[in-house]
């Protein structure tokens, strides 16, 4: 179809190109049509013209031997020579008057020699010549001078236009005078009267341009052009127009054809603004110009016709091209479809030719008696099989006789589910195939489809699959075995693991416990001094009250017993402590009161404090504040911390312990700051190293840190050291906080106070 389209510039084209060439095929033809016109319209008025000009002539001129005539004749001689005869006179009236009606002429009368009328042929009429003198007149004048006269102009009597022919009368014929004038006048008036049928305005102008005769009365006695004064006197001097006022009616030329014609328009008066075709033709013997004037509206109708007229075969030019064309692009286009069709239909049959041929699948197409009628080149190749030497035979004939009888049944109306058979191969080798029969929709009568593929390939991969598949199955079963083995090692080693952390544990109890006997070793000196100094006064106040008793003072042997019953107390009390302090703490965390705890380790190093004016600066708040944690362990690691506070504060002069205590967001930090030198920035990170001291043998382990940070850790939560940034060291302790569901009244009635013996006498 876009083959037979014009292109879209080609097609905008057409579209300018229509409508301008009708506009020019209107304008050619109107021009044409115009030309055409104005020639019929030249050759009309010449020949009229020609027509009406010879008319002009030949009416007047027919006149002009009349005077002479006259002038010869007796009669007239007679009255001219005896004016004052009367009879004479009526005679020559008489016979003016015959002559008149004889020859067709309006007037004819005699001048004398001063140029009164004598004679004339309307004697008898209200505006008879006789009497009038006529001097004035050029034919008069002319006619005196021995000439014939010729004029034309208005009858002073009558008012009519006419033309006159004058002749002199001799009386002598010897003497050639002139004694009077014969004149005969000739109305122009009737020649106008053929005129007024004709198609156009004729009209009969004098020398100077007035017109003295018109086919349209209006135009009568107007100038063409104006009148100059000149003219406009000498007028009046022969009294030609007789004081009619001459209005100008300007015939203008706009136009000068080549043909001699001229397009005239009138620029005033009755036809003012009316256009004509004018031509003139000059009638000398009478002084005359004679003009035809054709209308030059026949011109426009004419052009209209001639326009429209082109313009209409123009559009059936141009709508038989667009039909005609229309036409052969649909013939075009019907052959192109065509001619597309088939390639498709081409294509469509080769391409499924292709899909059959290159098809992986073997199709071979059967007869009603299930002949092989075609093999594509797959079929070809699976049954080794050329196409010559198989078409025509029976498809059983391609395989064992076992499954030939059970191929048959398959031809059924609807495609058959896949069988798998053996093709026997021309060599006898064996093929196995999958094989499905179809019907097939065929013009050449029943036909079936059958699309056979080579098994052999996937059998062989089936084969491999299941191999595949077997050692997979192997390979599983050994991989099941080394995991259960590794799994059962790996048990073991749990187990070993497990037992190992359980002795490092118990390792590491001992390790504390270890600790304290070590801390108890070194106090044991203490412990002894402690106990010692009770005792020795023990026996002293004994040995008193019994030399007391002895002398019957029995109540200050009384009072003596009584200050031994209160430092056996006070013994009881030292020795309670040290069990407290050996006993193993136990697995189980309790809520412990953070203030009671601090209590308990201040209360062990009650005697140390005062000793050494320790003020202890104790910033918690009143309720207790619970902590989730174990008595005996938290108690032994703030014994640590003070501890080491007073240890450290020993050559501080104004020595001050602040112990706090601030719970927040669920977290209680138990505070620990000494104003003693504070801890060397090296040795910050090192502090819960075991074993790390910067004490002299014998004064410490490095043991306490380490085993309070563990316990801390066991407890859940951390232990942390820094410095003051005003100097000291500064511990805190932070504890899960615990609700007060549970507190551990037992533990709170717990008594200690020998650890601060110890710690005193490990100082001292
Ligand atoms: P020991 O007290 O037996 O040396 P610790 O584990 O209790 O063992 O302390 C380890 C070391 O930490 C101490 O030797 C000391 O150098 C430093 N230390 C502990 N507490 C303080 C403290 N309050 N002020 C300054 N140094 C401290």
């Amino acid at each position: 179809m876009q083959a037979t389209r014009l292109p879209r510039l080609w097609r905008h084209l057409l579209l300018l190109l229509i409508p301008l060439g009708l506009l020019l095929s209107a304008w050619q033809a109107a021009l044409l049509a115009r030309e055409e016109a104005l020639e019929s319209l030249h050759k009309e008025a010449t020949s009229e013209l020609r027509l009406a000009a010879a008319g002009i002539s030949s009416y007047l001129s027919r006149h002009d031997y009349l005077p002479r005539l006259l002038a010869s004749r007796e009669t007239l001689k007679r009255a001219l020579a005896n004016p004052d005869d009367p009879v004479a006179v009526m005679n020559l009236n008489r016979i003016f008057d015959e002559f008149r009606a004889i020859t067709d002429v309006s007037d004819i009368y005699l001048l004398d020699r001063s140029g009164t009328t004598l004679a004339a042929s309307n004697w008898h009429l209200p505006h008879s010549f006789v009497g009038q003198n006529y001097s004035f007149r050029p034919y008069f004048q002319l006619a005196m001078q021995g000439q014939m006269g010729r004029f034309y102009g208005l009858g002073t009597q009558s008012g009519e236009r006419g033309y006159y022919f004058s002749a002199p009368v001799q009386l002598d014929a010897s003497s050639r005078r002139a004694e009077g004038v014969v004149v005969v006048k000739v109305l122009v008036a009737p020649l106008e009267g053929n005129w007024s049928s004709q198609n156009g305005e004729l009209l009969v102008s004098d020398e100077n341009g007035v017109i003295f005769m018109a086919s349209q009365p209006d135009l009568r006695l107007a100038s063409l052009t104006p009148l100059d004064s000149a003219v406009q006197r000498r007028l009046q001097q022969t009294r030609r127009y007789d004081g009619v006022p001459l209005d100008t009616v300007s015939l203008a030329t706009f136009d000068l054809r080549a043909d001699g014609s001229r397009l005239v328009r009138f620029e005033r008066g009755p036809l003012h603004e009316m256009a004509y075709l004018a031509l003139s033709r000059e009638l000398p013997s009478l002084g005359w110009t004679v003009h035809m004037l054709k209308p030059l509206t026949s011109l426009e109708s004419a052009q209209w016709q001639a326009g429209m007229l082109a313009a209409g075969l123009y559009g059936v030019v141009v709508l038989g091209g667009g039909i005609g064309w229309q036409r052969w692009r649909l013939r075009r286009e019907r052959e192109l479809f065509a001619e597309r069709e088939r390639q498709t239909l081409a294509e469509g049959q080769a391409r499924v030719r292709g899909i059959i041929d290159r098809t992986r699948a073997g199709l071979l197409v059967l007869d009603e008696q299930a002949s092989l009628a075609y093999l594509n080149p797959t079929a070809q190749a699976i049954f080794s099989h050329t196409p010559a030497n198989v078409e025509g035979r029976h498809l059983t004939e391609l395989l064992t006789p076992a499954d030939a009888r059970r191929v048959l049944a398959l031809r059924q109306p609807h495609p058959s589910s896949a069988v798998e058979v053996l093709a026997v191969r021309p060599g006898g080798d064996l093929v196995p195939l999958e094989l499905t029969i179809s019907p097939l929709v065929s013009p050449h009568g029943e036909r079936w489809l059958a699309t056979v593929f080579d098994l052999s390939e996937r059998k062989i991969q089936e084969q491999a699959l299941a191999r595949a598949r077997d050692q997979l199955e192997q390979r599983v079963e050994e991989r099941t075995r080394d995991l259960l083995d590794s799994n059962r090692r790996l048990s073991a080693e749990i187990d070993e693991r497990r037992r190992a952390e359980a002795e490092l544990r118990q390792a590491q109890d001992e390790l504390i416990q270890a600790a304290k006997l070590a801390v108890l070793g070194q106090m044991a000196a203490g412990i002894n001094h402690e106990l010692n100094q009770p005792l020795a006064a023990i026996r002293a106040y004994a040995e008193n009250a019994r030399v007391f008793l002895d002398r019957g003072r029995s109540e200050a042997a009384n009072g003596n017993l009584a200050q031994i019953v209160e430092l056996t107390a006070r013994m009881a009390e030292i020795s309670a402590q040290l069990k407290q302090f050996s006993r193993k703490s136990g697995d189980s965390l309790t809520a412990v009161s953070a203030q009671a705890s601090f209590g308990y380790a201040l209360r062990l190093y009650r005697s140390r404090l005062t000793e050494a004016r320790v003020e202890v600066i104790q910033d918690w708040p009143v309720e207790d504040v619970w902590v989730h944690a174990d008595l005996v362990r938290l108690e032994q690691v703030l014994v640590n911390l003070i501890g080491n506070a007073l240890q450290a504060m020993s050559e501080t002069p104004a020595p001050r312990l602040e112990l706090s205590i601030v719970e927040e967001n669920g977290w209680v930090r138990l505070g620990v700051r000494d104003h003693g030198p504070g801890i060397a920035a090296s040795h910050l990170g090192r502090v819960f190293e075991p074993f790390f001291t910067t004490k002299a043998t014998g004064k410490g382990l490095g043991l306490g840190l380490s085993i309070s940070a563990r316990i801390v850790d066991d407890l859940g939560g951390r232990l942390e050291a820094s410095n003051a940034a005003d100097g000291g060291a500064r511990f805190s302790v932070t504890l899960r906080a615990s609700g007060a569901a549970n507190p551990p009244t037992a533990a709170r009635l717990s008594q200690t106070g020998a650890l601060s013996l110890c710690k005193e006498n490990r100082h001292a």
